[in-house]
């Protein structure tokens, strides 16, 4: 059983639409993340029970949920659409966790909705599975993350271009709340559901905040250290849009993500992704177009109107040393190093030769602590040069393994994953997700996982 408190639920009408999520053919538990449901004080075992199962499939409301598709609008590619919304998630209901927490849980892929335009509500095991595992990784490295608790078989077949094994996650996120959500309301002027929105998520998530400019900073900030944190690890979101950047600062809405195998700045694996809008490196500075808009919103709750928008554009503009700062930090603790005058430079100089000789990102600094970076380079005498400069400042090996995964989920072995619970053997999901969940911990079985994908292997593009 669950004890439900929604406190979104309770939020003015407009804010939601009160929608039941469509109950499916043949639920079936194809992953149940037993870590999560000790941390929200749930009971694993009832989770994996029919009536449990039922739950997570949408198929059965248990007493206390009160489900909701949320209201959003969201620059998409750069364009505005002034109305999206939940069109395939349903927010069940909020838990507060044992530790006082508060969480939402979200079943997605639960069917249409008022916001599902022409979309069917339904989503694919192959989506399902991607984000199951890389939110989870993420998680394990530190970054701030919505979770996932289970995915579920639906038995039915969704149609995306060919037929497909519909599946439902179940997600976890301190809120799912986005810029977009603050777009929708500030699109439409209404400043009143703007003041209640922005209390709602001073109250929720920021605490310490004190109005509508201080939290604007504090999202700032947030955002920062988690945007930081994907470029330390190689992560490329694939869809930066303003209603998938939450105003927690977790990670959200993982579509057509990746991680990079061969580093290079430049890296885009969306199909949707024609411009390279959201590559690798341009992830920042989407980061603080985003925020633009999310102060845009908050200019009418601020006062006189000019003297807002000077102090918005400031608390902007404060992103980039912010990130900045959390960026030498990042890499430095990947090179084992806690001073920036030595860090960056450093940082820089390596990431320079690995685009240049296509070196592996995540073996490279995986390597730098057993000395097997060096393999990764084909002009050895760049990379020693660099190695002896390195060595030179004392690198601390320990903050090294710390920052640095052994292995992530690579594209080719995710999509392996997904291919073999498509033909019904979860085994190599369950391999996979025990690896990268245990990112910095070697044991045999798990060292093929670690390994560049062959030519033949390489995934070069992702789909939603
Ligand atoms: P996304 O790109 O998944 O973040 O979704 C952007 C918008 O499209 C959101 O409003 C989603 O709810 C909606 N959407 C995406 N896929 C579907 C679908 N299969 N059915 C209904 N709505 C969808
Ligand atoms: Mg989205
Ligand atoms: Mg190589």
């Amino acid at each position: 059983m669950i004890h439900f408190d929604n406190s979104y639920a309770r939020m003015p009408q407009g804010f939601f639409a009160r929608v039941s999520p469509t109950p499916v053919a043949e639920p079936g538990l194809m992953a149940l993340n037993e870590g999560l449901a000790r941390r929200l004080g749930l009971d694993a075992a009832w989770l994996a029970s029919p009536e449990g199962v039922a739950m997570l499939a949408g198929n059965a409301v248990p007493a206390g949920a009160e489900p909701i598709a949320q209201a959003y609008a969201g620059h998409q590619f750069g364009g505005f659409v002034p109305q999206l919304g939940d069109g395939r998630a349903v927010l069940l209901g909020e838990v507060v966790a044992p530790d006082g927490v508060r969480f939402d849980i979200q079943l997605k892929g639960s069917g249409p909705t008022p916001f599902s335009r022409r979309g069917d509500g339904r989503a694919w095991v192959g989506p399902v599975l991607r984000e199951y595992i890389v939110s989870e990784f993420m998680h394990a490295m530190g970054v701030p993350t919505t979770r996932a608790l289970a995915a579920v078989a639906t038995g039915e077949t969704v149609w995306r271009e060919q037929g497909l094994p519909g599946a439902v996650l179940t997600r976890v996120a301190s809120s799912h709340i986005r810029v977009g959500t603050f777009e929708y309301f500030a699109v439409r002027g209404q400043e009143d559901a703007l003041a209640a929105l922005t209390d709602h998520v001073v109250a929720r998530h920021y605490p310490a905040a004190n109005g509508p400019l201080s939290l604007l900073d504090h999202v700032i900030a947030r955002q920062a250290e988690t945007i930081a944190h994907w470029m330390a690890l190689g992560f490329i979101h694939g869809v930066m849009n303003t209603d998938n950047m939450s105003v927690s600062g977790e990670t959200i809405d993982y579509g057509p993500c990746a991680f990079m195998d061969v580093y290079h700045p430049d890296t885009v694996f969306s199909s949707i992704d024609r411009g390279g809008r959201y590559a690798w490196s341009q992830q920042p500075q989407i980061a603080v177009w985003n925020l633009a808009q999310f102060a845009t919103c908050l200019v009418p709750l601020m006062g006189e109107r000019e003297a807002a928008i000077e102090a918005a554009t400031k608390s902007v503009h404060s992103f980039a040393p912010l990130y900045q700062a959390a960026w030498t930090r990042r890499f430095g603790e990947k090179l084992g190093l806690t001073e920036a005058s030595d860090a960056q430079p450093l940082a820089e100089r390596l990431l320079t030769l690995m685009a240049q000789q296509r070196a592996d990102f995540t073996r490279v600094f995986a390597g730098l602590a057993d000395g097997s970076a060096r393999d990764e380079f084909l002009d050895r005498d760049a990379f020693d040069a660099w190695h002896a400069d390195w060595q030179a400042r004392n690198p601390d090996a320990d903050l090294m393994r710390h920052a640095n995964p052994l292995r992530i989920p690579r594209n080719h072995r995710v999509e392996e994953a997904i291919a073999a619970a498509v033909a019904g053997d979860m085994a190599p999901f369950r391999t996979l997700f025990d690896a990268v969940t245990h990112p910095r911990e070697a044991r045999p079985e798990w060292v093929r996982l670690a390994d560049a994908p062959l030519d033949e292997q390489v995934v070069r593009q992702t789909f939603c």
